[in-house]
């Protein structure tokens, strides 16, 4: 192989005649034997006249003299071409110079940087040829390991998926200036000097030539002040420092940065770096922390996230302005869920969402979805509750507008609660808490919204140690039953009694049916008190009917006991026990409950009354069941709510209700009975309105067994006396 470096070319050596011919020849020949390199000198046919020690060891020949170029040529890569060179130098006076030529000398392998000059003679006549081989081997060895190094490297940066890059600092910087001089100078004297093609698509570029050149400032990828404040202050070093850069489309993409300043003769010369682009893994883990922190239906964040923001609000909040929180729970959606599907109702989900938006005027507000049906509205800057029930008011407005699906327009109503940091509440989970305990006040108090109310929530801490206490009552004989009469309004008869719960708590006292039915009727306590009841009213008619009193008894039953299918069984069990009619027996079902699983009431109500007992919906008027369903009901008797009664005669409003609703159930087949009959004169309205029966305190108020068997004779007797007077 003979790889030549251009072949330069120079004018021939002139020696003077007596340095060639006369003994000073021997004073060349000490010069050349003190050079580092081999010397040949050939005459101009081509033989060995003249060789330096150095020539001599390389061919391992201290008789080189005579032997023809050819021959010592032997070893070259390109032994002809070689040789001929040498005899067109000795013939045309033409130096080559510089040729790189390979030989492999006694089996080992030589590299020569090889300078073949002619030389002339005093009278310019060519006297021969001076050959210079300076072994170049290690060197040889040295460039050709870099070159690979280079190759490497470069295949290095250009297969890498990272940006790689490097500033030079042109001219350098002395490291011992101040850091901001220094940071200032970067940011002025940085040029790009290298880059791959990661580095040039980053910057949206798709050739890196294109940016080389470029100033670090005119780049201005990511934060670069910032970052290369970071790089001086950190001693000329970034290790994965996070960047968030906008790019050209204006997509925020995501980086990762590690540089290394390199500093020589305390001057910073140039900054090498890698920049990964983290923007795929930063939105995967976006997609998960998203996934979260919000509601899969609707989008919305959820309580983790709401958890968070109000957290932030909190620990932010200015003085002066309160933070409200609203708990919305939709009524009556389980119906719609039951009646007309879940997808019916994942659209009314989704749409609440929006309506809630609609209604805020203010943008820095937060809405999240609790789960199934139930809503939370953060509210920053509340001036007082005044202002945040206002805001509820027009939420509550936009939720109410019908929805139209499949031509069905429905209707939606809603509880809010409401609780204010930092008036009510002081951190996050009580201003949970004191919102959802307002918001079940609403419900209860079918109010639609109420402000959290200390006096309420002593009531939900003490429900809590109401309902452990409450399955021990019905064993160990805490709960007893109070009966209220009903009479007829034709008759005046006592048509029968209502059976009412009493509970006379070992360290609490009293505690009022209103307060602990409620809780019952959360879990399946509720059973395990409507047998009681029943058995213990049964065994009481029982009781009476042996001292020939003939009294019926009305039950009052929960929705949930309708969901019970034994519920049937044990009526009839327990009247078959007593051997009693199923005429002495009546049960009450409040109006609202029966919606609540329509279907399966509907089938347990249709078998009770197959049984010859009479059904009568209870508290009518306070729900809302539509009048076509119920028609399809096997009730007998309506019950007007207390309510609309107690008042009847100062307010018109009630008047006309509970009018129009005894037409309407004596239009349909049913008979009335009026509840929260507290004077004689609604007694006799209620009378004129053809209203079949009454009940209320000015009839007899709810008392003991023992009481009423006093009361009802006292009370039929008057009524004897007054027919015969
Ligand atoms: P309810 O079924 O509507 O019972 C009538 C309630 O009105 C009774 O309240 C009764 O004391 C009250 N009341 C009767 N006459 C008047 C009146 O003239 N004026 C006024 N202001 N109120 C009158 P009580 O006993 O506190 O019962 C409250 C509710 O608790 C009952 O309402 C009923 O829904 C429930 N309840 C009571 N006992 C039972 C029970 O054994 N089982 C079930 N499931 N619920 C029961
Ligand atoms: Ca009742
Ligand atoms: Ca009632």
């Amino acid at each position: 192989m003979r790889q030549v470096t251009p072949s330069i070319t120079s004018g021939p050596l002139l020696l003077p005649d007596h340095l060639l011919k006369n003994t000073d020849g021997q004073f060349i020949q000490k010069l050349f034997n003190s050079l580092r390199c081999a010397v040949l000198y050939l005459d101009q046919w081509g033989r060995i006249c003249s060789a330096n020690i150095m020539a001599k060891e390389l061919f391992r020949q201290h008789d080189l003299l005579g032997k023809t170029a050819l021959e010592f040529l032997s070893s070259w890569d390109d032994t002809i071409n070689c040789h001929q060179e040498v005899l067109m130098v000795a013939r045309t006076g033409t130096s080559i110079i510089g040729a790189i030529e390979r030989a492999v000398i006694h089996g080992q392998e030589h590299w020569f940087q090889v300078d073949k000059v002619a030389v002339r003679d005093d009278e310019h006549d060519i006297n021969g040829v001076l050959i210079t081989l300076d072994d170049i081997t290690v060197l040889k060895a040295q460039k050709l390991s870099l070159q690979q190094s280079e190759a490497r490297y470069k295949a290095f940066v250009e297969n890498s998926q990272d940006a790689i890059w490097r500033f030079d600092i042109c001219p350098p910087i002395p490291i011992d200036r101040p850091n901001k001089n220094i940071i200032e100078t970067i940011l002025e004297r940085a040029i790009l000097g290298d880059c791959n093609h990661v580095f040039a698509n980053v910057c949206g570029v798709q050739q890196p030539k294109k940016l080389l050149g470029s100033k670090l400032s005119e780049l201005g990828v990511g934060s670069y002040a910032m970052d290369t404040k970071t790089f001086v202050e950190n001693n000329f070093c970034l290790s994965n420092q996070e960047i968030t850069w906008n790019n050209e489309t204006n997509k925020s993409i995501y980086l990762q940065m590690s540089a290394n300043g390199t500093v020589e003769n305390n001057q910073l010369i140039e900054i090498w770096g890698v920049t990964r682009d983290t923007t795929e893994r930063r939105r995967y883990i976006d997609r998960l922390e998203y996934q979260a922190n919000h509601d899969s239906l609707t989008g919305l964040p959820n309580r983790n996230k709401l958890k968070d923001i109000a957290n932030d609000l909190i620990a932010s909040k200015r003085q002066h302005e309160s933070i409200a929180l609203i708990i919305v729970d939709l009524d009556g959606f389980k119906e719609i869920n039951d009646t007309l599907g879940h997808h019916v109702g994942d659209h009314i989900i989704r749409e609440v969402g929006p309506r809630i938006q609609s209604s805020l005027d203010k943008s820095d507000s937060t809405i999240c979805r609790l789960g199934g049906d139930e809503f939370a509205i953060l509210l920053p800057d509340i001036k007082n509750d005044k202002n945040a029930r206002s805001i509820a008011e027009k939420i509550l407005a936009g939720i109410r507008r019908d929805f139209c699906i499949n031509g069905i327009n429905i209707e939606l109503r809603a509880s809010f609660g409401i609780a204010l940091f930092p008036e009510q509440a002081s951190d996050f989970s009580t201003l949970m808490r004191y919102a959802d305990v307002a918001m079940y006040t609403a419900k209860k108090e079918v109010s639609a919204i109420e402000v959290y109310n200390p006096e309420t929530d002593q009531h939900s801490t003490k429900r809590l140690s109401l309902m452990s206490d409450l399955g021990k009552a019905i064993r160990s004989n805490q709960l007893t039953l109070y009966y209220q009469p009903k009479i007829s309004l034709e008759t005046n008869e006592v048509v029968g009694v209502e059976a009412l719960s009493r509970w006379i708590h070992p360290s609490m006292g009293f505690i009022s049916p209103a307060e602990f039915i409620p809780i019952a009727e959360m879990t399946d306590m509720i059973n395990e008190i409507t047998e009681w009841v029943l058995k213990e009213s049964l065994c009481q008619i029982r009781k009476w009917q042996e001292k020939s009193l003939f009294i019926k008894v009305a039950v009052n039953i929960s929705s949930r006991n309708l969901l019970n299918d034994n519920i049937v069984q044990k009526i009839e069990w327990l009247l078959h026990h007593y051997s009693l009619s199923p005429a002495c027996l009546e049960l009450e079902i409040t109006e609202s409950t029966i919606m609540n699983n329509a279907e399966h009431s509907l089938k347990i109500l249709q078998e009770i009354n197959n049984l010859g007992i009479d059904l009568s919906i209870d508290d009518f008027g306070t729900g809302y069941s539509s009048l076509a369903y119920l028609k399809k009901l096997p009730v007998k008797w309506l019950k007007i709510d207390y309510a609309f009664i107690v008042n009847m005669l100062e307010d018109e409003q009630d008047q006309i209700i509970v009018n129009s609703t005894i037409n309407m159930a004596h239009n349909l087949g049913l008979n009335v009975v009026a509840e929260g009959v507290e004077n004689q004169d609604v007694l006799d309205r209620l009378k004129s309105m053809q209203c079949e029966q009454a009940q209320g305190y000015h009839i007899s108020r709810p008392i003991p067994a023992k009481d009423l068997e006093e009361w009802y004779a006292n009370y039929t007797e008057n009524i004897n006396c007054n027919r015969i007077s």
